[in-house]
């Protein structure tokens, strides 16, 4: 195993190795750039993962302390919890589910295309689809996806076939197993989707793509990557002239390192990432590195989300087989009649019985609530996916009244719904509660979000440097050798799954760091 000595200021230090981190960590090794991650997480191998959902969460999940605000429900909830994000080398690319769309082309023009929304800070992304193009080509090979370079899709389980029933009754038009990172049959070393049914607790046949096994071992196999685990970063730091030179951290036994750094890439989700940037103010930069726009943490986007679940006279049994494999595509155009802009998808979602006793319906009790546990294995589920809108107020700032065991402030995430984002979640509840229907169910739950799985937006990219963050490489506007790798470099969410544009983003990126590199701007 390669390891870089704490004072080769060389290397390019990526703060987490998830879907952004791990990919741009992977693509810079293979093209002989020094790379160190420092990943706050433990390495969990394949054969560690547990299929039992809450052992699984206890073992995976980035449980820090976490404080929120704002009128969502996720708020009244589950108040320290903002989100379902990993901890782990591979970060949350170990627990998701492995849809992978492209964004559309208006998405990447949401303030063209949807006009002065009142209340959203919408923007036009820097780049074009047709730009991006390319590089969702790498991505869906690299990743494998399914119905993309002659790969077939994934077979229909049961949860499928009821919302491809309820669909077309409906008129839909565009109903499949979806696209999805997940091998239907053996590559890349990797064997075939076992239809295990646990996507969500880590894949233990290795047939989903994920960063900790798909594509970091690539990476350390040219000895040019070290991948550290337990490195917990708690600041940037930088010399007179503004540019970043190191990175400090917290090891595993709790003690402060600094590792020195040419470049330094932050991809550690997008509560985390502006996090760490405000957590590195300096008398040089009072409000934190790169936010001289202010823009640092502000717009916070989640998706629309929702699940919906019908019920039948007979088992479905939707826990059985791939998780996500479904999909209905037609609700994702912008069709602004609708009464609001952007789109949604529905794609089909299990959970199992602890995680729906949890989850359905959080505080109800009673019968009421106890018939619907009853009725489990007759359930069929599908998640509603939706663009939301970007709102300045939207953000994560440092809450200083709490510190985590590292003595830094620990972030609070305030959410508001945008009277848009209400209006395409009550249209997408009202139609899928139409789809179970028209499949024969005999009662429908609308389950409230839980917490955000998809985090974006936070370290925006902009054309101009005071509407943002980053430029379209992601690199800051502030700082030349401060990259931002991760989902908060979203101008806009779109309708769509995030990781398969993270991915794309980070193929590119790497492709624009190793050139600057060679070129001695960086
Ligand atoms: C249950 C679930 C299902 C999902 N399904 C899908 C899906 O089907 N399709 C899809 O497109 N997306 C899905 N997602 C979302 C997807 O997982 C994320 O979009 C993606 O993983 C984000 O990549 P990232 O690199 O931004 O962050 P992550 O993958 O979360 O990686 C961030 C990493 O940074 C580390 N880190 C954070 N802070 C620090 C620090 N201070 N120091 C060191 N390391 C740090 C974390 O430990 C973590 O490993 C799902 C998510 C969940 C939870
Ligand atoms: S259903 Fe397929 S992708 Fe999901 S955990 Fe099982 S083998 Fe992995």
């Amino acid at each position: 195993m390669t390891s870089f000595p704490l004072n080769d200021d060389s290397v390019v230090v990526i703060i987490g190795s998830g879907a952004g981190g791990g990919t741009l960590g992977t693509e810079l090794a293979l093209k002989g750039v020094k790379v160190v991650i420092l990943e706050a997480g433990p390495r969990i191998e394949i054969e560690d993962f547990i299929n039992d959902e809450w052992a699984s969460f206890a073992q995976l999940s980035w449980s820090d302390k976490r404080t929120t605000s704002g009128s969502w429900r996720v708020h009244k909830d589950f108040p320290n919890l903002p989100a379902w994000i990993v901890k782990a080398v591979g970060g949350t690319s170990i627990h998701w589910a492995g849809a992978s769309l492209r964004f559309q082309d208006h998405e990447f023009k949401a303030r063209t295309h949807y006009g002065n929304v009142e209340g959203a800070n919408l923007l036009d992304w820097p780049i074009t689809l047709g730009e991006l193009a390319p590089y969702y080509e790498k991505a869906e090979f690299k990743m494998g996806v399914t119905r993309t370079n002659d790969i077939p899709g994934l077979p229909g389980n049961n949860n499928f076939k009821v919302l491809e029933a309820g669909a077309t009754k409906l008129g839909y038009k565009e109903v499949h197993t979806g696209r999805m990172a997940i091998n239907s049959r053996p590559r890349d070393g990797r064997g075939s989707c076992q239809q295990i049914g646990f996507c969500f607790q880590g894949c233990k046949s290795g047939a989903k793509w994920s960063t900790l096994y798909a594509e970091l071992p690539k990476g350390e196999d040219t000895g040019n990557l070290e991948v550290r685990p337990e490195s917990h970063v708690l600041r940037i730091e930088h010399d007179g002239s503004g540019k970043v030179t190191g990175v400090v951290y917290a090891d595993s036994n709790g003690k402060h390192q600094l590792q020195k750094a040419r470049v330094v890439c932050v991809a550690g989700n997008s509560i985390e990432s502006p996090r760490i940037l405000l957590n590195s103010a300096s008398n040089q930069f009072p409000n934190g590195l790169a936010n001289s726009s202010g823009q640092v943490g502000r717009n916070y986007m989640r998706h629309t989300t929702a699940a919906v679940f019908g019920v039948f006279d007979k088992p479905v049994h939707m826990y059985r087989g791939t998780t996500m494999a479904g999909i209905v595509r037609d609700e994702s155009i912008h069709n602004p009649e609708r009464g609001f802009v952007g789109g949604y998808e529905f794609e089909t979602i299990s959970v199992g019985l602890p995680f729906m006793a949890a989850f359905l319906d959080p505080g109800a009790w009673g019968r009421k609530f106890t018939a619907a546990l009853d009725s489990y294995p007759n359930m069929a589920g599908l998640w509603i996916v939706g663009e939301d809108m970007p709102q300045e107020t939207n953000r994560i700032t440092l809450n200083k009244d709490i510190k985590d065991k590292f003595g830094m402030p620990v972030p609070n995430v305030h959410y508001d719904d945008h009277k848009n984002d209400i209006s395409m979640r009550n249209h997408a509840y009202k139609q899928a509660t139409a789809l179970y229907e028209a499949a024969g169910a005999t009662h429908v739950y609308q389950q409230t979000p839980y917490p955000s799985t998809h985090n974006l937006g936070t370290n925006r990219m902009s054309a101009n440097p005071q509407d943002g963050v980053v430029n379209k490489f992601g690199q800051t506007h502030d700082i030349k050798n401060l990259f931002v790798s991760d989902g908060s470099q979203f101008t806009t969410g779109a309708g769509e799954n995030p990781t398969l544009t993270i991915v794309a983003l980070a193929i590119r990126q790497a492709d624009y760091i190793a050139g600057e590199m060679m070129k001695r701007t960086i």
